[in-house]
């Protein structure tokens, strides 16, 4: 004979005529042999359940002390999920208090006239199936983000252990190409000039992973920040490039005070305004422009240029980290100021997309909420 899965159930009703009617139904379960604890308040369950743990409640909407969508409230372990299946039970069809009951976490609903012993046991199973598979998922999920975590962690110290070595050679390549010109041909200083552009470039590389994987691990802190003058002085920071691309920087609005993380704001508008100033058309100096709209719950800054622009079939994966549309060759990047991008206006709630189309410039838009 198969053997009888054993599990506790609660009957949570003040009506002791529904609670004979619901054990009468569980005690003719041929799969399941279950344990019944009875209760007839809210209050005195939940205390229960701090000290024995169900495998399935069976709760009647209308308690004395507290309706279920109430009890269902106080249930709830604090992360938005429920701890326990539960099953309500409504002397007649609501259907609104269901949807909301559902939407809370009861695993089902059931109106008490219309409950037979089959549609109970089945409504006990799948809504404890469902919760175990909630639980693995849940489980998996903690696995996962503490593997990510550990990839961060990799990266960051593998990035900030390779900086020494790094410098040594950088400052090596640097004293030979300059002290050692008259003992080197010119294959050799050639040589020379190649190491030296390439340590610059891991450099960039090694800095913008640190800041990719220092954000990952960023707690937001949210403070106002004035946006105009935030803006204003990455510009002025970044007159040697301006200049030397003979670009235009305007601010054409009042940017406005924003509640947010100042160094992930920084980050944001360093990183687009770089790349506004890099992936110019060839002979034509960047003009920038930087706007704002008001919305009812968000501001929506734009970064406007006159530069190469971007296919429609890649303003997606550019967010990505690594994902690069031209060689170092043509234009010298890292793949990663945008994903800093991404990662920043998420970790603020916003959004950031591109409008673009090639040859016709590009429009980098960050929402931000008010
Ligand atoms: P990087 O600029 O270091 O390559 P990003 O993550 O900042 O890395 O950008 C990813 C890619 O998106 C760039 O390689 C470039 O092809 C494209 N891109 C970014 N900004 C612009 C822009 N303003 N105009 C045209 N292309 C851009």
């Amino acid at each position: 004979m198969m053997e009888k899965k054993e599990g506790l159930i609660f009957i949570i009703d003040d009506n002791p005529e529904d609670r004979r009617t619901l054990r009468e139904h569980l005690l003719k379960d041929l799969e399941s042999s279950y344990r019944i604890v009875e209760e007839e308040t809210g209050e005195r369950t939940l205390a229960l359940c701090k000290q024995v743990k169900p495998d399935c409640i069976l709760l009647d909407y209308d308690l004395p002390d507290m309706n279920g969508l109430e009890f269902l409230a106080a249930l709830e372990d604090g992360t938005g999920s429920m701890p326990y299946p539960v099953v309500i039970l409504t002397s007649v069809s609501n259907e609104p208090i269901a949807i909301q009951a559902l939407q809370q976490g009861a695993q089902d609903y059931m109106v008490k006239g219309k409950i037979t012993t089959e549609s109970l046991h089945r409504a006990i199973r799948n809504a404890i199936e469902r919760v175990d598979m909630l639980r693995t998922l849940e489980a998996q999920r903690k696995v996962l983000e503490l593997k990510n975590q550990e990839l961060q962690a990799f990266a960051y110290a593998l990035a900030h252990d390779l900086r020494a070595p790094l410098r040594a050679i950088s400052g090596f390549a640097h004293i030979v190409h300059h002290d050692y010109q008259s003992v080197l041909d010119s294959e050799g200083q050639s040589y020379m000039d190649t190491i030296v552009k390439a340590c610059s470039q891991m450099d960039h590389l090694i800095d913008d992973l640190l800041n990719y994987t220092r954000i990952e691990h960023k707690a937001v802190r949210y403070q106002p920040v004035a946006l105009q003058s935030l803006v204003n002085q990455i510009i002025e920071s970044m007159a040697e490039h301006i200049n030397a691309t003979s670009a235009s920087v305007n601010i054409v609005d009042a940017l406005p005070v924003v509640q947010g993380d100042r160094t992930l704001l920084s980050q944001i508008f360093i990183n687009l305004l770089e790349n506004a100033l890099t992936y110019q058309r060839e002979g034509v100096p960047p003009r920038i422009t930087i706007d704002c709209q008001e919305e009812a719950h968000s501001y929506i800054i734009g970064v406007h240029d006159n530069g190469i622009g971007i296919a429609a079939k890649d303003h997606e994966r550019i967010f990505t980290i690594f994902q690069r549309l031209h060689s170092d060759e043509e234009y010298a990047g890292t793949g990663i100021g945008l994903a800093i991008v991404k990662k920043s206006v998420d970790l603020m709630d916003g959004q950031v997309w591109v409008e673009s189309a090639e040859g016709k410039g590009s429009t980098f838009y960050v929402r931000l909420p008010r």
